[in-house]
Order: C-alpha cells, then structure tokens, then sequence
C-alpha cells in the first residue's frame, strides 16, 4: 500500500475524510502526539489500527471528536464532565465517561468496557480534521507497538509506511506527551498523567483527584484474565469437534455455527471477534470450541483475547 502525505490544508482534509469513511487509516498531529485514525464506527477500521501497530492485544482506544455536542452521542454526559469539559477542551485531556448503549461504536474500540475514554483535541490540523469527517475518530499513537510516540510526520512515516492510507503533515506537535487521562465514570480518578497537570483539574474540580500510584501502568478491566468470558466454556485449536460442541471457526473449516473468517484473513476476524463471541454467548450455552488462529499479525491479539475467555473462571 502506498502511504500518502497529505497537505495540511482544505484538499487535505477532504482526502483524509474521505480516506476514513472508506474505512482508511488516516495518521494526524493532535496536541500531544500524532494519532492513528480510523473510523470508531466501522469494525474492520478499527481492526485494521491495531493490525498496523502490531498490537498484541485489544486494549481499549481513545475516540477523537470535534466538540461536547458530538461527545454526548457516545458517552453519558454529567455536570462535572461538563464543568471540566468546558475548562480543558479542547485540550490534551482524555475523560472516561459511560458508553451510550446505542454509541453504534466498534466494540474493538472499547476492549468491551463499559466506559469510553473521548477527548476533545485542540491542534488545529486535528480539529479541521475532526470537523470535515464529522464523525467519531479512534486514535491510539501512530507508531509500531513498543516504539517511541511520533510526533512528527516523517516519525508515522518512518515507523507505518505501507500499513496506512496516508498522514497529514501538520508539522512538529506541542505536548510530545500522550494526554492527561480522568476517569469520570465513578469518584474522579486520575487514570494516566500527561499534557493537562492534575493541578489544574483539581482546581477546576474544587477537589483533590484520586490519583493511580505513581505512573502506575493502567490495568483496564478488560484485560483482566478471565473477563467478559462467554457463559459458555471455550475449547483452543480444536480441529475436530464433539457433538455438543458448537465451533467458532476460522478459515475453510466445515460445520461452524459462525466463521470468524472463511478466507483465513485476521483482520476480518478480528473485526468479526467480539460480534461473533457475544452472539454465541446469547443463543445458547453448549461448549465452544474454536478453530486454530495463527499466531502472526493480529493473530496475537485475536488469541490473547481468546485465551482469556477459554481461561479457568473464578
Ligand atoms: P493510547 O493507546 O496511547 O492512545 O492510550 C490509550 C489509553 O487510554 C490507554 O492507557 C488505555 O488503557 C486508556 N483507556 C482507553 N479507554 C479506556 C477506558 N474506557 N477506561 C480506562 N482507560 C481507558
Ligand atoms: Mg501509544
């Protein structure tokens, strides 16, 4: 695939709109680093971020948009989030909030939490942006997995050449820090320190903030072990199947009550994942048993989540 650089400009953010309601990877400055782009809405978008990072498991991401408006269509607004929404966004500040039921996001996009992080950016190139697409951006750092956060176009470039449709140039970012994270959902919680000094919330709040032990690495539910495990026991790497089994299959496997995908490809299963996981766990609860995944790509991701559901229930 060949990666455009796009021009900071008007013709410039009609392409990379357009680039992501194809369900395109778009990489653009935020404030704090460059993030990379896809439509929260569409599954396989969003599969596809995690395939070109080379993430090895489906942590939760965070949903760019243009302003409060569009932020209350996917997460349930409070007072509070209003009073700190209305001091620090635009800003490098990531508030999680309930998810709307009827969000209509992705569950890759939430790792299946019941909470979505949002944040309002305020880099111009990023707000444009946002304002074009009219619509919900998930965004984690345009970089390989593991690697240093970019915040400049020739970083995306030099780290995600041929894995995405394009970057737009908008020159070296501000903060070079990932955004200050608060958790709203319950008592407000620092959840990651960054751009926005939690100094500053607290004044806005009126309150100290609970924070997280020192830069203490964020835990998400749902990547505990046996989380949002289907009622049902899951079987691995079955090639055969017993009577009352019912096989999630993947690839050219016959009897499979749902296929994550017939042709083999990861980034249709692992748009198809947690559709399909949830779907079985509603009709019914006969064992399931799934078909070998290959451990390449986003084959980590689909097994790391996979294991978790077939791991031993407390
Ligand atoms: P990044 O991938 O660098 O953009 O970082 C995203 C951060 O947001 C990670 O630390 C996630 O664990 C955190 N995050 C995203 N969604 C949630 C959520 N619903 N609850 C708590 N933390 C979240
Ligand atoms: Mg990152």
């Amino acid at each position: 695939m060949d990666t455009k650089t796009l021009p900071a400009d008007a013709s410039g953010f009609a392409e990379a709109a357009t680039l992501l309601r194809g369900g395109g990877l778009v990489a653009f400055p935020t404030e704090t680093v460059y993030g990379l782009g896809a439509d929260a809405r569409q599954d396989h978008a969003v599969a596809r971020i995690f395939e070109a990072k080379g993430r090895p498991r489906f942590n939760p991401l965070i949903v760019h948009v243009a302003d409060v408006e569009t932020a209350k269509r996917y997460v349930i607004w409070s007072d509070l989030a209003d009073r700190i929404a209305s001091a620090f966004w635009p800003g490098p500040l990531t508030l999680v909030l309930p998810l709307r039921p009827d969000s209509g996001l992705s569950p890759l996009v939430t790792a299946e939490l019941p909470t979505l992080a949002i944040r309002v950016p305020a880099h111009p190139v990023a707000k444009a942006l946002l304002a074009q697409f009219d619509g919900p951006v998930a965004a984690p750092s345009a970089n390989p997995s593991g690697k240093i956060s970019p915040t400049e176009a020739a970083h995306v470039r030099a780290g995600l050449t041929g894995r995405i449709e394009a970057v737009v140039d908008g020159g070296a970012c501000d903060v070079g820090v990932e955004s200050t994270i608060l958790g709203l959902s319950d008592t407000p919680t620092l959840l990651r320190p960054g751009g926005l000094p939690v100094e500053a919330l607290e004044s806005a709040i009126g309150a100290p903030v609970a924070g997280r032990a020192e830069n203490a690495p964020l835990t998400a539910p749902g990547q505990m072990t046996s989380h949002y495990a289907p009622g049902a026991t899951v079987r691995l790497n079955a090639t055969e199947i017993s009577a009352e089994e019912r096989l999630l299959g993947f690839g050219k496997v016959d009897g499979a009550t749902l296929n994550l995908s017939p042709s083999g490809d990861l980034t249709e299963a692992a748009a198809n994942l947690f559709h399909h996981l949830h779907q079985l766990d509603q009709d019914g609860d006969a064992p399931i048993a799934v078909s070998p995944i290959p451990e390449t790509g986003l084959g980590l991701a689909i097994n790391d989540r996979l294991k978790r559901a077939a791991a031993p229930r407390d």
